[in-house]
């Protein structure tokens, strides 16, 4: 069994070189434990943050050791109850053609409803986050415009279908490159996209957005934020969920100039971890379900193939070669 160790701490953009794949025997489970074969592991933009040595929300990942993340696998042996051999589970042993853990800290999924690797994504941890963004963090009122920056990502898809749900009456979406704008709009539900990589952001938002910013899920922060500021309605509530532009930077990043506006427009900017809204995992779950369903929820993947191509699935993610949710196929 192969798996994926950070042999180094990156410096900027991570290099194949700070990472190594060893080769290990399959281990056995012991009393309450599973093993699983991993069928799809997930590549996320957090995980840039814990190959840091630095305090966060989530511990450093440790040099010489096999990283972890979410996976999706299936049974092959199991010594624990309720979770029998083949079924399909969701856990945290990523990076790794193999797993054995305590069957508690895996979940049986319902594949009968969506493909096992949803559970990664749209049904997963992804479609969480832009729930609880748009419900709890930054709530979407009937008849506002929401501005998605990421949009063509894994939650940014997500979250331009559920602001449709609550009734966004408008739904902009900021993406890198022509065609990944041609997608928001003609494929993935968005009324309008931006295309950052054109320049002039703020000119592009102010045009995509007539009457103005209620809501900004922000994904990106930097440029896009300052857009956001800029373009923001007097109450407009901002949920801030990620700031990729800045996760390879090796120095500290200068923030929007123009905060300032925060206070004239009574704006409300909140940050939230999806881990401290899983009491609306249930709610989530049973809409997602529907909405998949009746196909209001269609999502997107970029899959790549085998465990050695982790590593290039990840530094390609932050650069933008995913459309949706990156994920590896390890079967
Ligand atoms: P994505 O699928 O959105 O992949 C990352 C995307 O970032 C790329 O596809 C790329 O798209 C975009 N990107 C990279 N560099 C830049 C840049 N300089 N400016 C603008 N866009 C850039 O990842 P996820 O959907 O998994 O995550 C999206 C965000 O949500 C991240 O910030 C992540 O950290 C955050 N997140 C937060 C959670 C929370 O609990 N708060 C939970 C899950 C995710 P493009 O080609 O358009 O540039």
């Amino acid at each position: 069994s192969r798996e994926i160790h950070l042999v180094a701490r990156p410096k900027g953009e991570p290099k194949e070189s700070d990472f190594a794949a060893v080769d290990v025997p399959v281990g056995e489970p012991g009393e309450g434990q599973i093993l699983v074969r991993n069928d799809w592991m997930s590549v996320d933009p957090y995980m840039r943050g814990r190959m840091n040595d630095t305090k966060s929300y989530v511990p450093p990942f440790k040099l010489d050791e096999v990283m972890q993340g979410g996976a999706v696998g299936t049974v092959v042996a199991s010594r624990a109850d309720g979770v029998p051999e083949g079924a399909t589970v969701l856990h945290m042993a990523g990076w790794r053609e193999y797993a054995v853990l305590d069957a508690k800290w895996a979940r049986v999924v319902d594949t009968s409803i969506a493909p096992p690797q949803s559970y990664l994504g749209a049904l997963g941890m992804v479609g969480l986050t832009a729930y609880a963004g748009l419900v709890r963090i930054a709530p979407v009122e009937k008849g506002d415009t929401v501005f998605i920056s990421g949009a063509a990502g894994a939650v940014g898809i997500i979250a331009g279908r559920v602001a449709r749900h609550l009734g966004a009456a408008r739904v902009v979406g900021s993406a890198g490159g022509p065609e990944k704008a041609r997608r928001l709009t003609e494929e993935f539900g968005y009324d309008a996209a931006v295309d950052y990589r054109r320049g002039d952001l703020e000119g592009q938002l102010a045009a995509a957005a007539p009457d103005g910013v209620d809501v900004y899920f922000d994904n990106v922060g930097g440029d896009h934020l300052r857009a956001a500021i800029a373009a923001a309605n007097t109450g407009g509530r901002f949920a801030m969920c990620g700031a990729v532009s800045a996760y390879n930077a090796d120095k500290p990043v200068p923030g929007p100039d123009n905060l300032f506006l925060i206070v004239g427009k009574r704006l409300t900017l909140r940050g939230f971890i999806v881990g401290d809204h899983n009491d609306l995992a249930e709610e989530y779950a049973r809409l997602a379900a529907g909405w998949l369903a009746d196909g209001s929820l269609s999502y997107e993947e970029t899959v790549v193939e085998g465990i050695d191509s982790a590593v290039g699935a990840f530094t390609g993610m932050l650069r933008g070669a995913n459309t949706g949710k990156m994920l590896v196929r390890l079967t």
